[in-house]
């Protein structure tokens, strides 16, 4: 079901306001399948919607809270959602054949669809959410990763003392390109 529905009647040119809850159990399945995870807090996504001919001009807030993983350590992480959004929802026969996903950007006006009397947000929000998923979350920019005990801390000189170093990378793929070309 959705959460976030204008009714095109409560609409005109100059536009009305919305202010809406954003429930945790509402977050859990709009991140269902990311990398990310309903906080312990909801929020809020406030609205400002009006008419313009047939389309509807939507300006709106989310302000919430999110939880997702260290890269390093794997502890939770709350990350504060702030983002405004703008969108315009012209009439579902309007639509484009070839494009029924919807592509969020910030700072640009997104384009959605709307069919019969109501203007459903929920995509554009749940886009919205993941632009704000960091590629590699940390806990804090001085985490140092899980904490391996002394005892099974394999000497310095074994490894380098590091993970696989990041200037091989290029060799690796090289190397995985020639193993391709050889198939
Ligand atoms: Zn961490």
């Amino acid at each position: 079901m959705s959460a976030f529905v204008l009714q095109i009647e409560d609409l005109d040119e100059s536009g009305a306001d919305w202010n809406f809850a954003i429930g945790t159990d509402l977050l859990a399945s709009a991140l269902e399948d990311t990398d990310l995870r309903a906080g312990t807090e909801g929020g809020r996504f406030t609205v400002h919607a009006q008419r313009s001919g047939v389309d509807v001009l939507v300006q709106g807030h989310v302000d919430s809270l999110v939880s997702t993983t260290c890269a390093r350590c794997l502890a939770d992480v709350s990350i504060g959602v702030d983002l405004a959004l703008t969108a315009l929802y012209s009439p579902e026969h309007m639509r484009p054949k070839d494009s029924d996903e919807i592509d969020v950007r910030l700072d640009e006006v997104n384009q959605d669809y709307y069919s019969g009397s109501e203007v459903v947000l929920d995509p554009m929000v749940r886009e919205l959410l993941l632009l704000e998923a960091p590629m590699k979350p940390l806990c804090s920019e001085s985490c140092e990763g899980i904490a391996v005990p002394e005892h099974l801390r394999p000497p310095e000189e074994v490894f380098g003392g590091s993970a696989p170093d990041a200037r091989f990378a290029p060799l690796l793929k090289l190397k995985e390109a020639l193993t391709k070309n050889e198939e």
